[in-house]
């Protein structure tokens, strides 16, 4: 085992109302994984305020419970202020405008082809015309410039898992992925992905072999909506990156990437007391 390197760079509090555990329950358990540091990014508010985000006015409150998880840690574990924010065209300037003036650590970019307002836009009854909308608000969003890392990016294969086919839709994905490698932003691998309809990490194998192609940045995160899923089946996801052609891993902390080699990151994890989920 060697020292603490990596981050948890996506999990969530109770604000969004679909999430529990206090930020210091969180910072717990990637102490007990063995991570240097951990960014919470929960869902930051919408103007309409979803039912799936935090609400403006809990901001503030956003701020003070991962301030008292920070100074609980202090000297153990970097934890960081980070956030999710829901992509939509018509978002961005209104997160031009809430980034702004705001001290964050990570920021997700995050298309959800699952929320209301997006389905309502962007469904036509065709899921093939569904998907693709989904790969090029992706690299929409890292044209915009306000995010650091795209968050679960194939997400949308839970929405009609029956229609989804890696091959059919690969040559559209490649053209996104050029556009966002131009970008510098880096994506990320999701663990939560087996967890949901199709089964298997976010994004999937043959775009992950992409993405390393074109050298960019990859970001592991949990998207832990519970405790005990902080770095969840890190292992697995980094043994995934080194077969797919990655030799690093990045996360982001005051957002500047870091990266550590596979080797590194892999020797760094412990296995935790608590392992729920295996
Ligand atoms: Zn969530
Ligand atoms: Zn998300």
């Amino acid at each position: 085992m060697s020292a603490p390197v990596l981050f948890e760079s996506h999990c969530h509090t109770p604000l969004c109302r679909h999430a529990v555990g206090s930020p210091s329950e969180y910072a717990r358990f990637a102490l007990e994984r063995g991570l240097a540091g951990i960014n919470i990014t929960c869902h930051g508010p919408t103007p309409r305020e979803w039912g799936h985000c935090m609400a403006q006015s809990e901001w503030p409150k956003y701020l003070e419970i991962i301030e008292a998880a920070r100074v609980e840690f202090e000297g153990q574990l970097e934890v960081k202020v980070g956030i999710e924010c829901d992509f939509l065209p018509s978002l961005v300037s209104y997160w031009r405008e809430f980034l702004a003036d705001k001290k964050l650590s990570h920021v997700l970019g995050s298309v959800h082809p699952q929320v209301a307002d997006y389905r309502a836009q962007f469904w036509h009854g065709d899921a093939l015309g569904y998907q693709k909308t989904y790969f090029k608000h992706l690299a929409d969003a890292a044209e915009t410039g306000l995010f650091d890392t795209l968050s679960h990016p194939d997400l949308v294969k839970n929405s009609t898992p029956q229609e989804w086919d890696v091959k059919r839709i690969m040559p559209h994905v490649c053209r996104q992925l050029d556009r966002i490698q131009k970008t510098g932003v880096a994506m990320e691998l999701n663990t939560s992905g087996v967890l949901k309809r199709i089964p298997e990490m976010n994004p999937n194998p043959a775009m992950l072999r992409e993405i390393a192609a074109r050298d960019i940045p990859i970001v592991l995160g949990a998207d832990a909506h519970v405790p005990e899923r902080v770095a969840d089946r890190f292992e697995e996801a980094l043994g995934l990156l080194a077969r797919c052609g990655f030799s690093h891993v990045s996360f982001f902390v005051d957002r500047k990437r870091r990266e550590v080699s596979i080797e590194t990151a892999r020797q760094s994890l412990k296995k935790g007391a608590t392992a729920l989920f295996e």
